[in-house]
């Protein structure tokens, strides 16, 4: 799948996440929060509840307690008076002490008959003195029912004549005179309803928001009287309890604790909410985490896929990114019967400039030629770079259109502007070859391997120029690729033969010298030339094998020839570039030489120039052993390569071959003779003999000799021939070889 964009990619991985889930548990944390808040006040309210009437119950037997204090006060002032007579003379000492004894009284009275006579302490009570009980009203109902039931009253709550509020606990005093008892009087205890109040707490309480109640139900007329706490219509009782007193009951009653909405209530609610939000956040997150690594993951995928289909150097499609464009092209192409060109753009000696100046530069090289053909104007449908130096446009033109035309001129115009690096300014050219979809070229493969086969047309023919793929090319491929596979057995099935052309010395016209040149006479294809056997034997790797077989004839030869016509008689062969990677090759000539007891200079060994300026250690290494064994060279085609003087110095050379091309066009041609007298000087300074090749006339053999060169060879004397014949041409009576032209092959 290719993800193209972050549109496509969030369509892919889905960003809408679902919202409910993370809400539904905030939810369920909310409610849960807010019940646990409710049910921690209700057990809260409860507590204080059972406070209250704890509280309620504690105060109220306190109550009882001090009423019945006050009660027993009376009872002891009562029993002092009957053992006394009536007559109670200490009384102020005694009621001080029974004070100290038991707190929470006012007072203690001495009422005889009803009337008060003595109060302790006196002070503030002075008003009371001489009081009439039974003669008040409002005390009456309570004093006759003390004397009737003889027994102790509690009475009041009431104003005193004093001042304030009290409770009066009272005890009628009988004294038994003649068997008989007699009212005596009272003896009373007072108890101030706000000391009361204030000494149980009960005020505090209520300020501290739980209200509370005491009062009574009066014991005559039954009506409520509240003396004590919050007399508010609203007060409702939800705790009450009764105290039992004398003569009457009174009640004590609390009323709920409304605390409304309480701090700690706030703050549990302020948790739950802030609990909400977290788990909402955090149900969110959890629930949007896969999402978010599926989003990432995706990210990254993308990321590596633009890292495997994109080259790092210059960001155009890779191989891979390439192929998957141009299929794609192919098929758009194929479905709307759109034409399609393929052009295949190797870079000119970028080698040489990785070489020279550094990979460093030569990356900056491919980098700006990248720039430079993404900037060209004309419409291309994919760049890629497709290896090394090379590069891949397609083009939505028919190759033959004047568009892909101008579309190389643009892609030629925009290279060859100057470039610096390493601040030295170089220009650079390419070799493109060109391919169309076509009903044979229709697959990315076909299509890519014939623009490739173009290509490599171009460096052969016109480097730096374009090449259209042809059906003339794909023959030449297909066969090459047949030679290919025959020439595996040509050595074995004998189909391989050496010709011989000579080399006649412009001395003595004599033929002590001959260049052996391969012929491959084949039973499929015919007589196949070295220019064409060569390459094929370089590239499948049997030029090894094949060089050998052609030194081993050539030494047989030259041992025949030695014998039987010239002791001195010396055999050319030509040896390729590729034949010195062979680490041996000098051992395995020279033991050879020595198993057939033959001089190392019976064979001369010819190298070309590209040899030499390919430079190579190797090449040097084997080089030197050669010429180290005595063998001699020389150095073919000389003039065709760009061999400098230094380069020639490095080799110990012993002869220098004028290619033909410098040849053909003499005498007429001024340019060719002023370089051949040039050769033919750098020869001489050298101190290396002089051959021309390719001599077809006499005005040339007369040039050429007149100029000074040592030997000559040509069709002027013979074309290359077979050994056999070369026998006929030696055997002739004066050996003297002007003109004659042997029979062509
Ligand atoms: P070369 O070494 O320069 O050989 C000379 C070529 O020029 C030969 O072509 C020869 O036939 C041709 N020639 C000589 N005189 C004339 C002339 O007057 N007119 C014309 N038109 N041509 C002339 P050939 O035999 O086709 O060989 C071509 C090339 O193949 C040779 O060029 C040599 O480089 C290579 N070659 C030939 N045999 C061998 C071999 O055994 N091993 C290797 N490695 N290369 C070989
Ligand atoms: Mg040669
Ligand atoms: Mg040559």
């Amino acid at each position: 799948m290719r993800i193209k964009g972050r549109a496509q990619l969030e369509k892919v991985i889905g960003t809408q996440h679902n919202f409910w889930l993370p809400a539904l548990l905030g939810g369920i944390v909310f409610v849960s929060g807010c019940y646990a808040v409710r049910l921690s006040a209700a057990i809260g309210a409860h507590e204080r509840d059972q406070q209250t009437a704890q509280v309620l119950s504690t105060q109220a037997a306190e109550i009882e307690r001090r009423l019945s204090y006050t009660l027993t006060s009376t009872y002891i002032l009562a029993q002092e008076i009957m053992r006394a007579g009536g007559r109670f003379d200490k009384f102020d000492e005694y009621a001080d002490s029974v004070l100290q004894m038991i707190p929470g009284i006012a007072n203690l009275q001495l009422a005889p008959k009803g009337v008060i006579e003595q109060i302790y302490p006196l002070e503030g009570n002075e008003k009371a003195i001489g009081h009439k009980i039974l003669q008040d009203d409002a005390r009456l109902d309570e004093a006759l029912l003390a004397i009737k039931s003889k027994g102790l009253t509690l009475a009041g709550p009431f104003e005193l004549i004093q001042g304030g509020v009290g409770v009066i606990g009272r005890q009628p005093v009988f004294l038994k005179v003649d068997g008989t008892e007699h009212f005596w009087g009272f003896t009373s205890a007072l108890i101030l309803l706000e000391d009361l109040v204030k000494d149980l707490g009960l005020q505090t309480a209520s300020e501290s928001n739980t209200h509370f109640q005491l009062g009574r139900n009066h014991p005559g007329s039954g009506k409520q009287e509240i003396f004590a706490g919050n007399t508010s219509p609203d007060f409702k009782a939800h705790h009450t309890i009764n105290i039992v007193v004398p003569n009457g009951t009174w009640f004590l009653r609390a009323q709920k604790q409304d605390v409304g909405i309480s701090f700690s209530d706030w703050m549990g609610f302020l948790l739950t909410l802030v609990a909400t939000l977290l788990t909402f956040a955090l149900s969110n997150r959890l629930i949007r985490e896969p999402a978010r690594l599926r989003k990432l993951v995706a990210e990254k995928t993308t990321d590596l896929h633009h890292i495997a289909h994109h080259d790092s150097l210059t960001q155009l499609p890779n191989r891979r990114g390439f192929m998957e464009l141009l299929e794609t092209c192919i098929e758009k192409a194929n479905t709307n019967q759109r034409p399609l060109t393929l052009m295949l753009i190797d870079l000119d000696l970028f080698k040489e400039v990785n070489d020279t100046l550094g990979h460093h530069m030569g990356d900056l090289l491919l980098q700006t030629v990248a720039q430079r053909l993404k900037d060209c104007s004309y419409k291309q449908l994919a760049l890629s770079r497709w290896g090394g130096d090379e590069f891949i446009a397609v083009l939505p033109y028919d190759i033959e259109s004047p568009e892909c035309q101008q579309a190389v001129e643009c892609i030629r115009k925009q290279l060859a502007q100057p470039l610096l690096l390493a601040e030295k300014e170089i220009t650079v050219s390419a070799s493109i070859g060109m391919s169309g979809l076509s009903d044979e070229n229709n697959d990315a493969a076909t299509l890519i391997r014939s623009a490739d086969l173009a290509m490599y047309e171009t460096k052969r023919t016109t480097p730096g120029g374009y090449t259209r793929y042809s059906v003339d090319i794909q023959m030449r491929e297909e066969r090459k690729l047949t030679l290919k596979q025959l020439l595996k057995s040509a050595i074995t099935n004998n189909e391989l033969q050496l010709f011989y052309q000579p080399l006649v010395c412009t001395k003595s016209g004599n033929i002590k010298k001959a260049e052996a040149l391969i012929r491959w006479n084949s039973p499929q294809l015919g007589m196949v030339h070295p220019g064409e056997l060569i390459p094929v034997a370089e590239d499948s790797g049997l030029i090894q094998e094949i060089g050998d077989w052609v030194f081993e004839q050539a030494t047989l030869q030259v041992q025949k020839w030695r014998q039987t016509y010239h002791p001195e008689f010396q055999i050319s062969i030509n040896v390729s570039p590729t034949q010195f990677r062979s680490e041996d090759i000098a051992k395995r000539w020279t033991s050879r030489l020595t198993e057939i007891e033959l001089d190392t200079n019976s064979i001369l060994l010819e190298i070309t120039e590209t040899m030499i300026l390919d430079n190579s250690e190797q090449t040097n290494k084997q080089i030197n052993h050669l010429t180290g064994a005595g063998f001699q060279l020389a150095l073919d085609d000389f003039g065709t390569g760009y061999s400098s003087l230094s380069h020639l110095k490095m080799l110990d050379l012993s002869y220098l071959k004028i290619d033909r091309t410098f040849i053909k066009n003499l005498p007429h041609s001024t340019d060719d003779q002023t370089l051949c007298q040039a050769i033919i000087a750098i020869a001489k300074q050298m101190q290396l003999e002089v051959v021309a090749e390719g001599i077809e006339s006499d005005e040339q053999r007369e040039l050429l000799t007149s100029l000074g060169t040592e030997y000559l060879q040509g069709y002027l004397f013979a074309k290359p021939i077979s050994a056999d014949e070369f026998e006929a041409l030696l055997d002739r009576p004066s050996n003297n070889v002007y003109p004659l032209i042997a029979k062509s092959q």
